[in-house]
């Protein structure tokens, strides 16, 4: 490859670097195959009146040797890959199924799946999903939400704001995930048509002790008003995170103080019992926001 007149010393330990990652990826592809990949949900509340905005969908490896594994274990290795556009399908066909299969319980659960920026910049994204959509013509659309990572790899935006508008065309909404960590928030802000602004839990986490963390979720909390958009706090980890948003006029939250995510089958009894903590219908919040 490199031309003539050249030779290489046999690099032993990138041969099986190489070896194993395209192993990995055949043991990937094998999983998809063998439906070892599963989805969890988090629901996402509103803390002041206790009702259910919707779930995320999060995706987990039932691996038959190493047990329930995150997505950070695999995710990364099939980066770049075909196989990514592959599990990305398979997920959004999961949630719509996962969709229906509530329907048929009585209950309407909007769920919103992750979607990989090399996913979503493929030129036949939104055909496929109205494609997917029209197989489940039991799904309301609005029903799916597509949660869109804020990050440097949205290259061509406007490319991207004409394939999200399609799909917007559908019925689909858009959450933008992670908001505040990219390098383009504001310009993703006003080109792209997102519903729901995801605040990255790094800063709710960080917000009762490091007045910067604070200052950036007044902040976009202040940006989402303004472009009139839904705003919601990830990782909300404690009664006391809960009581500060509601202070700042953030009622809508998604974290480990409210529910962990959780196998599809556990999501309806959650729903039946959970109720929002009595500290948090007692804060007055800030309508400024
Ligand atoms: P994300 O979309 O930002 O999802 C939130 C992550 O934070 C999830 O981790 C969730 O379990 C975790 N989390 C929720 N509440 C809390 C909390 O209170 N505290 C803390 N510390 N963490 C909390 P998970 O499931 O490991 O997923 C990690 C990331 O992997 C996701 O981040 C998302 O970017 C990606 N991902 C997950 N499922 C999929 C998928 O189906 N497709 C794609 N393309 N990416 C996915
Ligand atoms: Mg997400
Ligand atoms: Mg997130
Ligand atoms: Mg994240």
């Amino acid at each position: 490859q490199e031309g003539k007149n050249r030779y290489y010393l046999f690099d032993m330990e990138q041969d099986i670097a190489l070896k194993s990652q395209h192993e990995q990826l055949i043991r990937i592809s094998d999983a998809l195959q063998n439906n070892e990949f599963v989805m969890h949900y988090q629901p996402k509340v509103n803390m002041k009146t206790g009702e259910l905005l919707g779930a995320e969908a999060l995706i987990r490896w039932q691996h038959p040797e190493r047990g329930l594994l995150p997505p950070i274990t695999f995710l990364p290795i099939i980066d770049r890959h075909q196989l990514n556009i592959d599990l990305g399908e398979w997920v959004i066909e999961s949630a719509l199924s996962q969709i229906a299969m509530w329907r048929q319980q009585g209950v309407d659960i909007e769920v919103s799946v992750n979607i990989d920026v090399q996913q979503l910049q493929q030129k036949t994204f939104a055909k496929r999903l109205g494609e997917l959509l029209q197989m489940h013509s039991d799904v309301p659309p609005h029903l799916l939400q597509l949660e869109v990572l804020e990050t440097s790899e949205l290259q061509d935006i406007e490319n991207v704001a004409n394939i999200m508008q399609s799909c917007t065309e559908l019925g689909v909404g858009f959450a933008l995930d992670d908001f505040g960590t990219g390098y383009c928030s504001l310009t993703y802000l006003k080109r792209l048509p997102v519903n729901l602004i995801k605040i990255d839990q790094s800063f709710i986490l960080g917000m009762l002790d490091d007045p910067d963390d604070l200052s950036i979720v007044e902040g976009v909390l202040g940006l989402s008003k303004a472009f009139q958009r839904d705003v919601i706090a990830e990782g909300v980890e404690t009664l006391a995170h809960g009581v500060a948003l509601l202070r700042l006029g953030c009622c809508y939250a998604q974290g480990y103080g409210i529910a962990r995510p959780m196998p599809a089958e556990d999501m309806l009894p959650w729903t039946k019992t959970w109720k929002p903590d009595p500290a948090w219908s007692k804060v007055s919040m800030d309508k400024r926001h």
